[in-house]
């Protein structure tokens, strides 16, 4: 009897909390390869979370969060909303939908996109919260999914000062590193310069460590000379795409859960467009456009883009 009306306490209790639009320190919206692991930081660091997603799956993954069936109930009574989406009108949608972060989110409460989205885009997400009365932020970051699960990401700040020392401390518990680069939109610029690097650089060690694996050198030897070398970069020493050089890189993984080629595509045509509306000629940004959409058509599409090593050797 007694356990029978305990039972029916607990259900109840569970009711209520799932009904009730509890409060927390973060809204997380987008809990994908980069979101759940920035999100995970958070919670370790102290911080209470709401997280959505459109997959409920992946936002369960966030230990000890609230899961939220909207972005309006994730922005609802937090004092920062964060998102990490695939895309710009994904991002605005979120922001604007019926039940968007905008039906939800208090008017002192701060929004920052984490995203990487056309700067034309963040600017116009500027406009709408700016006339919507909420302090917003672009804050796009580097350091891939390595950077993200050590929370030392570098965020790239566009918008006001004096937002950005307010968020500090939250991207401080994710990141280790946070550049202020200018106005509404400037920190997607500053992220489409680094990512247009980035694919141009990826594709250099590949071809290079193909180059030496077609010449019989010894791979793990080569990379140590590349990396005492003038070729040395981030996609050498931190995220080699030669499978079983490093451990716990992408490559290691059958180039799974890393930085999704389709994405790297979608960064280099922001890039692209970006140039073009400036004039900036991107001879080797345009070559890895194309390279990185080939692959994505070639089923590498949701595939870490370092996976350009295993293209070029021509497998499947
Ligand atoms: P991802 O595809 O792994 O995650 C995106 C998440 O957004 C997914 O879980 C998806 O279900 C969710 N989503 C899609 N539409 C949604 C909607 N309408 N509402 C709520 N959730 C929705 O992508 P990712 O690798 O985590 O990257 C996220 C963003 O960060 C992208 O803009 C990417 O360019 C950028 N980025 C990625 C990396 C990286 O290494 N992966 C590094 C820096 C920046």
């Amino acid at each position: 009897m007694f356990q029978k009306r305990f039972i029916l306490l607990l259900k109840t209790h569970k009711n209520v909390f799932q009904q009730r639009n509890l409060s927390a320190d973060v809204g997380f919206i987008g809990i994908g390869n980069m979101g759940v692991r920035m999100a995970n930081n958070l919670v370790k660091k102290g911080r209470k979370l709401k997280v959505y997603d459109v997959s409920k799956a992946a936002a369960q993954s966030v230990t000890g969060a609230h899961v939220c069936s909207t972005p309006e109930e994730a922005a609802t009574d937090v004092d920062l909303v964060i998102t990490m989406l695939p895309e710009g009108a994904t991002v605005k949608k979120v922001l604007t939908a019926d039940d968007g972060i905008l039906k939800g989110i208090n008017k002192n409460s701060l929004l920052i996109d984490s995203s990487t989205i056309d700067p034309l885009d963040a600017q116009e997400l500027h406009k709408i919260t700016k006339e919507a009365g909420i302090k917003f932020l672009d804050t796009p970051v580097s350091g891939g999914v390595i950077g993200a699960e050590a929370g030392t990401l570098t965020f790239m700040v566009g918008g006001d000062e004096g937002v950005a020392k307010k968020v500090e401390p939250y991207l401080m518990q994710m990141g280790g590193r946070i550049m202020h680069c200018g106005g509404p939109g400037a920190g997607q610029i500053a992220k489409l310069c680094n990512n247009l690097i980035l694919g141009i650089s990826m594709i250099g060690i590949a071809e290079g460590m193909n180059l030496g694996a077609k010449m019989g050198l010894d791979l793990n030897t080569l990379n140590n000379v590349i990396n005492t070398s003038t070729g040395r970069c981030w996609s050498s020493d931190t995220c080699n795409p030669v499978p079983g050089i490093m451990p716990n890189v992408p490559a290691s993984n059958n180039y799974d859960g890393g930085f999704q080629t389709k994405l790297i595509a979608k960064d280099l045509a922001l890039a692209q467009n970006v140039a073009v509306s400036c004039g900036a000629p991107i001879l080797l940004g345009s070559a890895a456009h194309q390279i990185f959409r080939t692959m994505a058509a070639y089923g590498y599409a949701n595939k870490d883009f370092s996976a350009v090593y295993k293209f070029l050797q021509g497998q499947n």
